[in-house]
């Protein structure tokens, strides 16, 4: 095959392709090539006529010529009727082939057809006249060999028959001359075809290449909008990313500059999103995530920019009049939005969102400054409560440097003892006996001076600190628990407090056994405190309380009261005690709804076989009202403040003279 031989490999498609542009390039010229044909056949018609006369066999001949031409011309049409060239060009060159053949022995019957021929004579123009025409054609038929040969090749071999049989002197050489000549008509029709396949090739080839580049070029396009896309977008909820955020806060904010207008940040944060996460998945978190974007997206309703910047963290971009009204209206609208559950996991689940407004050109200048006010106003948020917004404050930015110092030298001041645990002793309100110590923080800054314990505490979340910050506490909490007995106190608890978003930074079983056991703590008489909220976050507390109680140390739920606690899962966790709020004990001998609220807990605490330890006891008359009301233990101010370890000794010695003076009275 021509195409196998020019490429080098088997390429079928290739080779039709070939096959299909000699077709077509032969088709084209038949008709010119049919017509020279019809010219040259009546000419020597006419030759014979002239030298002869028109005698019925010279008519038979033209007529059988017309006729073959004739049969050309009518294959040629339906050869283009039947589109034989596109499907199968081999048949068309086939028929051609045939075609020319036809006329080649119509024309190659010239001589047969007369009678007395002479070879070299009167009759000599009309071998001139045939080999021109056959020679014509083989010039003509440059792109298919076969076809100008099938008809080329039977006139020369009739005028070399001819001339070899006519006896002439000399014709012999002609006869030669005209061998010599069919010769060179057959290579010469050889090499125009492969010079004719070679272009065709080489311009196939050619297509084959541009088309392959223009596809390859689209592909690259289109993955460079992908790139682009992907770039831009997030690609879980559709809405722009960290980047494309960044570079649309300053192109708004450039824009708000220009017409003199206001521009709001809103900070949305989604509380327990780790969570619900780490318990349910990460395809109901990203459930979850895609149904706060299509809230966010029906709230914003186009009149702002929404991104994703990164985990549970949205923002929203609000431009024109009165853009801080707007801006609070919405955070309004998506808390409420926010209230609705989501089905995750086939559970209806709510989820708040805490959200940080902050305001171009009131709390900041330019994009990084008012993405850092709403984030401190988003700090604030979540600080008060969560599911709250809250606008900035100028002060937010002294308080965040102010945070940002302690959770800078907060690591330092562990190492080096700045941190420390105070104990504040708990009563029992019958027999006036130390029952226990609660294990309080105490930070005292060179500079900022005491540090409040939810400071510390936030600033040991923020900086990772949390777990050495708890085992701190607790190693001071085990070396008081070593030196009860020796003050005549074997029986005494220490308690230390855990704050609810602890359990989702670290183990808090693994850091308390480790030192629990370092320090040979019998954990029975070791006390974790836990909010109320932390119970409520039931999916990442869960596992964690339950290891506490497996390690077998007491669990008591503090400032109980103040949250929503499910009755069902207090019941389940095996809580040993219940700190009653400190708001219920303030003043509680002169409110009758106080006395009454405590005395239900107290009840509430015995039908489910809980201590109860009332907190905040300031006054005698305090103390003496929750006697009353069956309170077991008290802690308050009124017995002891907390105080630093070493001070302990002194204050259980003057407790026990001040007891022992009250029983000789
Ligand atoms: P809490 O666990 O409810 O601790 C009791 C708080 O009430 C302590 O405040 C204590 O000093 C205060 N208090 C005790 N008696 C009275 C009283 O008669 N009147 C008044 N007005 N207050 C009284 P403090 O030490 O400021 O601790 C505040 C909170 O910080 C604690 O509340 C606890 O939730 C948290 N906290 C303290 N230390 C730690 C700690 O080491 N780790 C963690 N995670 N949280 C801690
Ligand atoms: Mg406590
Ligand atoms: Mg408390």
């Amino acid at each position: 095959m021509e195409a196998e031989l020019k490429t080098g490999r088997t390429d079928p498609a290739l080779a039709l392709d070939v096959k299909r542009a000699q077709a077509a390039t032969m088709l084209e010229r038949l008709l010119s090539t049919v017509l020279t044909n019809a010219g040259v056949s009546a000419s020597a018609l006419f030759v014979v006529g002239v030298s002869r006369e028109f005698g019925l066999p010279a008519i038979a001949w033209f007529l059988a010529v017309i006729a073959s031409l004739i049969l050309r011309v009518a294959m040629a049409s339906i050869l283009k009727r039947w589109e034989t060239i596109d499907h199968s060009p081999q048949a068309a060159l086939d028929a051609m082939t045939v075609g020319a053949l036809l006329s080649g022995i119509a024309w190659a019957c010239l001589p047969l057809s007369l009678p007395g021929f002479e070879a070299i004579g009167r009759d000599g123009a009309l071998y001139l006249m045939m080999l021109g025409i056959a020679t014509g054609a083989v010039l003509m038929g440059v792109g298919y060999s076969p076809i100008s040969l099938a008809f080329a090749l039977p006139p020369h071999a009739s005028v070399i028959l001819s001339f070899a049989f006519s006896g002439s002197p000399g014709s012999w050489l002609l006869a030669l001359n005209v061998v010599a000549l069919a010769i060179i008509l057959i290579r010469s029709s050889r090499m125009s075809q492969a010079i004719f396949v070679g272009n065709v090739l080489g311009k196939l080839q050619a297509t084959a290449l541009a088309d392959s580049l223009s596809s390859a070029n689209g592909d690259i396009l289109r993955a460079n909008y992908r790139l682009k896309v992907l770039a831009s977008c997030d690609p879980l909820t559709g809405l722009a990313n960290r980047a494309a955020f960044n570079a649309a806060l300053s192109t708004c904010i450039a824009e708000a500059r220009q017409q003199e207008e206001q521009l709001a940040l809103l900070i949305l944060d989604l509380d327990r999103f780790k969570s619900i996460n780490d318990t349910l998945g990460h395809s109901a978190g990203d459930t979850l995530l895609i149904e706060v974007s299509e809230r966010l997206r029906s709230a914003v309703d186009g009149k702002g920019t929404i991104a994703r910047l990164g985990g549970d963290e949205f923002a929203v971009i609000v431009g024109g009049p009165d853009a801080a009204g707007r801006s609070r209206r919405l955070a309004e609208a998506l808390l409420e939005r926010g209230r609705q559950p989501v089905m995750l996991d086939k559970q209806p689940t709510v989820v708040g969102t805490s959200i940080g407004i902050a305001v171009f050109p009131d709390h900041a200048d330019t994009a990084e400054d008012l993405f850092v006010s709403a984030d401190m106003a988003l700090y604030r948020a979540k600080d008060g409560g969560r599911r709250q917004w809250r606008e900035f404050e100028p002060a937010f930015r002294s308080q965040a440097d102010r945070q940002h110092q302690i959770e800078q030298e907060l690591a330092d001041a562990l190492a080096e003892g700045g941190v420390e645990a105070w104990f504040q002793p708990q009563i029992d309100l019958c027999s006036g006996k130390i029952t226990g110590f609660e294990a309080l923080v105490r930070w005292h800054h060179p500079y900022l001076g005491p540090i409040s314990p939810p400071e510390i505490v936030a600033a040991a979340q923020a900086a990772n600190l949390a777990d050495r910050l708890t085992a701190t506490v607790a190693e001071a909490a085990c070396r008081l628990l070593n030196r009860l007995p020796g003050l005549g106190l074997p029986q005494a608890t220490v308690s230390i407090n855990v704050s609810p978003r602890e359990f989702g930074l670290y183990s808090v079983t693994d850091v308390l056994d480790c030192i629990t056991e370092a320090h040979l703590i019998d954990p029975s008489l070791f006390e974790i405190e836990i909010t109320e909220e932390a119970i409520l976050d039931t999916l990442v507390a869960g596992e964690q309380l339950k290891r506490i109680e497996r390690s077998g140390y007491k669990l008591a739920v503090d400032d109980f009261g103040a949250g929503h606690s499910s009755l069902a899962y207090l019941i389940s966790l095996k809580v040993d005690r219940l700190k009653l709020d400190r708001r219920f004990v303030a003043g509680i001998h002169r409110s009758r709804q106080n006395q009454e609220i405590v005395g239900a807990l107290v009840g509430l605490g015995r039908a489910l076989s809980m201590d109860v330890v009332v907190e905040g006891v300031e006054s005698e008359e305090e103390a003496a009202v929750l006697r009353t009301l069956g309170c077991g233990v008290a802690q308050g101010y009124f017995f002891g403040r907390p105080m630093p370890a070493e001070r302990l000794p002194g204050w259980i010695e003057s407790r026990r003279a001040l007891a022992q003076r009250r029983d000789v009275a």
